[in-house]
């Protein structure tokens, strides 16, 4: 039995890249991945930077960045969300798509990994302006994208709307229909019936299992939720469905806590009909965003953004059980310290791949041209979320290694197999 060894020190700057790469190199030397293999993964496959130009309302032309990094089309053809941010970055992009490859090969479904991005604040533009900005970079990527190429999605700051967008876009470029180029599309568009909770409904049957496995009952358990969009509103929601107490929740407004539990049900109105946020939600008492996340409460779900479980605040977590809705939240760093105080972590590639899967659903609903249920849809998409929860902890005690690494090792050993079946190139 190999046994898990501390991670050397990387240099001060985390980037998500870096943390990627260095589980990724953990993971790796447990397998003893042959250095030819190893140098194929470790590598984007393709790395496209544009720059586009819209139409503002007040009529001036701004030029944007936008980017979209396909990491591996090894397992399939490559898949992963486009996130509007206005500190979106390459380094960022990239570890992203790399996350895809190994979250694909995690769940078992025939996709590689890609992700995209776009230097903007979606926030302070309207909606036209955001359509002009979808359907350029569209139009400028047309030749990357594809049902059987490049599949996006849904991340940070998009959402169905720009996925109808950007398939009309696409459609129109090739004179046809063409349903399955993106998914987490509107339902009426080929979208599929539980798409949209499905990345928040896998973070609550990933942090099922995990208290399962801990002798945790969800009915006498807390929770805090960093982050209050899709993912984790809908994970606070479905948590809370099971019993969970829903002590704090937190968005880019701020950080709301109430000791006998966050109706999750009138936050969500509350946020709906208020721009999408909890600004001035009185359902609970305002508190300072940095202590959600070290607050008393058992299970801890950050849901947000990449790094926010560092080496500066890994002291003082509290939670017995860390669920990973955002991808990347926790730096390399404070894996060592989460290690060291026996917190188990639900990493990202595991606990929000529930988003990925339905994606997959999606796309092959489109090219059957049929129509499944909700009941099909839940039903698949929890029954592949457990079993590969059980395929990631049966790997984490055979090689006696953390959640993380294990669902890294069964990701690059997926892949690796692959390749090698494959014949290299
Ligand atoms: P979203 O845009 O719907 O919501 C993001 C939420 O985070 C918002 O409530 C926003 O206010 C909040 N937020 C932003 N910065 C914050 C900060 N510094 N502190 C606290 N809250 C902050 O995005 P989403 O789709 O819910 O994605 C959230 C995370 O989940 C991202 O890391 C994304 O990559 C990951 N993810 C999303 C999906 C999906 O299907 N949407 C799938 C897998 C992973």
């Amino acid at each position: 039995m190999m046994l898990y060894k501390e991670p050397a020190p990387i240099k001060d700057r985390e980037n998500p890249f870096e943390s990627m790469m260095s589980r990724f190199n953990i993971a790796a030397e447990v397998l003893g991945l042959d250095e030819e293999t190893y140098n194929v993964l470790k590598s984007p496959a393709r790395q496209v930077i544009v720059n586009v130009p819209v139409t503002m309302d007040d009529g001036k032309v701004r030029v944007f960045e936008g980017y979209r990094v396909v990491h591996s089309t090894i397992l399939g053809p490559s898949k992963g969300g486009i996130r509007y941010a206005p500190d979106v970055f390459l380094d960022e992009v990239k570890a992203l798509a790399a996350w895809m490859t190994w979250k694909c090969a995690v769940v078992d479904i025939p996709y590689g990994g890609a992700k995209g991005g776009i230097i903007c604040d979606p926030y302070s533009m309207s909606a036209g302006e955001i359509e002009r900005l979808t359907r350029a970079y569209t139009s400028s990527l047309v030749d990357i994208f594809g049902p059987d190429r490049d599949i996006p999605a849904p991340d940070m700051g998009t959402g169905p709307r720009e996925m109808a967008w950007l398939m009309d876009e696409y459609s129109k470029t090739k004179g046809s229909t063409e349903h399955g180029v993106v998914t987490g599309k509107p339902l009426v568009l080929g979208g599929s019936l539980g798409r949209v909770e499905a990345t928040g409904r896998g973070v609550m049957v990933s942090a099922m299992a995990a208290m399962e496995k801990l002798g945790m009952d969800p009915a006498k358990s807390t929770a805090a939720v960093q982050g209050f969009g899709n993912v984790g509103s809908w994970a606070a929601k479905l948590m809370a469905e099971r019993g969970v107490k829903i002590l704090g929740v937190s968005d880019v407004s701020g950080a709301y806590w109430n000791d006998n539990g966050i109706d999750i049900e009138e936050a969500i109105e509350y946020k709906n009909g208020n721009n999408g946020r909890l600004e001035g939600y009185k359902g609970a008492e305002q508190i300072d965003p940095a202590e959600l996340l070290t607050s008393k409460v058992d299970v801890l779900v950050p849901a947000a953004v990449e790094d926010v479980i560092t080496i500066h605040n890994v002291d003082k977590i509290q939670a017995r059980l860390i669920v990973e809705g955002a991808n990347g939240p926790t730096s390399y760093k404070a894996d060592n310290i989460i290690n060291e105080k026996g917190i188990m972590v639900v990493p990202d590639i595991l606990a929000n791949s529930g988003g990925v899967t339905v994606s997959y659903f999606e796309w092959v609903q489109n090219r059957m041209g049929f129509k499944w249920t909700l009941d099909r849809v839940n039903e698949r998409a929890e029954r592949i979320m457990n079993e590969s929860f059980e395929r990631v902890y049966a790997a984490s005690q055979k090689y006696n290694v953390p959640m993380r690494i294990a669902a890294y090792i069964v990701a690059i050993d997926k892949v690796a197999m692959t390749y090698k079946y494959r014949g290299g190139f």
